[in-house]
């Protein structure tokens, strides 16, 4: 008996009535009935029937971006990433995963050590020659995105606490610390200045690649290491709508856990994404307030911004409004709704890796999207996405910047500058 067997149920709840297929990216740009949520499913239930084999829905199983996307918009309310994910679980159960999956989930990332030397071994490379020859073959974007990384996020314990203001601990993601720390940085400075004191405790990777990936017992093991890191602090924040997606998950993971269910949802209880807690901070009122905030210094930027909604904070927390409130709040900024703004990047963690060419297409339509904009600025709020709409708007040939939310945010507290790109 598989996992599946269980999630037999959820899957008979679909009509097959075919209406998540104007939702789903991926069906959007292959028109493959397989890769929507009815033949994802479909495929499923005939593996759990005995009629397909784990080789033959492999394919309808690894091209889920698992953005949500079709969940809402199904009248049976099927959760088609969850049925996706576990039939992921039953590959690597099966051990038909690829080996460099389990070199990564097993070997690298339960190790923040071997995670730092790794980076800065390819940074490394990328600065002797390969970053060129990476650019010229066009592959892998996060090595192409990546900056340098003149320092990781550092620790800073209690001890180092300035006894000045409330105390929150701020968790460090994988892409904001090893990837992007401008944007880490840039979030650290923005608590301070609203007050807070920061400790930055010493956290694993949040679990959620393992987790998406099938490899559950991994990710419960980073997940543990996690609580056990954090449950001593009353609030704990981070910028990575991934990362606050997956550790507000923890209560449920850990649901039939004797041992860590209360310790577990004690803690997700904690969790607040960046943006939910500056939001509050700020105080928002109304639109009319908008411009008249006095924390901030009056920029003549006259900026225009778009947004983009990552799928793990706008469908997965249900974060659409705060971004966009703290955004508009910045004075000489112009707010540009983007179109289809919560329309997946195709960046998806690993996803623009291992389906380059499907990733591209939905990235196209993105960036064509930002392109009617007319918008300098691309704010978001997920490394992934970062990385991944940087790489599409280089490969157009547009002079638009991608930043964090809090990158702009920092940018109109400190100095009126746009960071250079590195
Ligand atoms: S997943 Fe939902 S929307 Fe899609 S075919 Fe099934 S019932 Fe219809
Ligand atoms: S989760 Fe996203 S990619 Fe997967 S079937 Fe649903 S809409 Fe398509």
């Amino acid at each position: 008996m598989s996992n599946l067997d269980k999630h037999y149920e959820e899957l008979s709840k679909c009509s097959k009535c075919g209406f998540c297929q104007a939702f789903c990216p991926v069906y959007a740009v292959t028109g493959i009935e397989p890769m929507a949520a009815r033949g994802r499913n479909a495929q499923l239930a005939g593996f759990i029937e005995g009629k397909l084999s784990l080789s033959e829905i492999e394919e309808a199983l690894s091209t889920c971006l698992l953005c949500r996307a079709c969940v809402p918009s199904c009248f049976s309310g099927v959760k088609t990433d969850e049925l996706v994910r576990v039939g992921r679980e039953e590959i690597e159960k099966n051990k038909r995963g690829s080996l460099l999956k389990e070199l990564v989930f097993n070997t690298i990332l339960p190790y923040p050590e071997r995670m730092a030397v790794l980076l800065k071994g390819l940074f490394f490379l990328k600065k002797m020659g390969l970053g060129k020859l990476a650019d010229r073959l066009d592959v892998i974007p996060a090595f192409l995105m990546m900056q340098y990384p003149r320092r990781f996020l550092r620790y800073r314990s209690s001890a180092e606490s300035t006894g000045k203001g409330k105390t929150v601990a701020y968790f460090r993601s994988c892409g904001f610390n090893y990837l992007l720390p401008d944007a880490g940085e840039a979030t650290i400075r923005v608590i301070q200045d609203l007050g807070y004191d920061v400790i930055i405790p010493e956290n694993n990777c949040c679990g959620l690649p393992p987790y998406a990936h099938g490899y559950t017992d991994v990710a419960k093991d980073l997940a543990r290491k996690n609580i056990e890191a954090l449950e001593r602090y009353d609030l704990i924040l981070t910028e990575c709508g991934s990362c606050s997606s997956f550790l507000k998950k923890y209560a449920e993971l850990f649901s039939d856990d004797r041992k860590y269910a209360e310790r577990a949802k004690r803690l997700s209880e904690r969790i607040l994404d960046s943006s939910e807690f500056i939001f509050k901070n700020l105080q928002f009122t109304s639109h009319a307030s908008h411009g008249a905030n006095t924390r901030f210094a009056p920029t003549s930027h006259g900026l225009k911004v778009t947004y983009h909604d990552p799928c793990h904070l706008s469908r997965y927390q249900g974060i659409t409004s705060e971004p966009r409130e703290i955004i508009k709040s910045i004075p000489g900024i112009e707010f540009i709704e983007l179109p289809e703004a919560d329309w997946c990047c195709g960046g998806a963690g690993s996803y623009s890796i291992e389906n380059k060419e499907i990733s591209e297409k939905i990235l196209e339509r993105k960036i064509n999207n930002v392109k009617k904009t007319g918008a300098d600025i691309l704010a978001t709020s997920c490394p992934s996405c970062m990385i991944q709409l940087s790489y599409g708007i280089k490969k157009a040939g547009l002079n638009i910047k991608v930043l964090h939310v809090n990158q702009l945010l920092n940018l109109t507290f400190k100095t009126p500058e746009i960071p250079a790109d590195k």
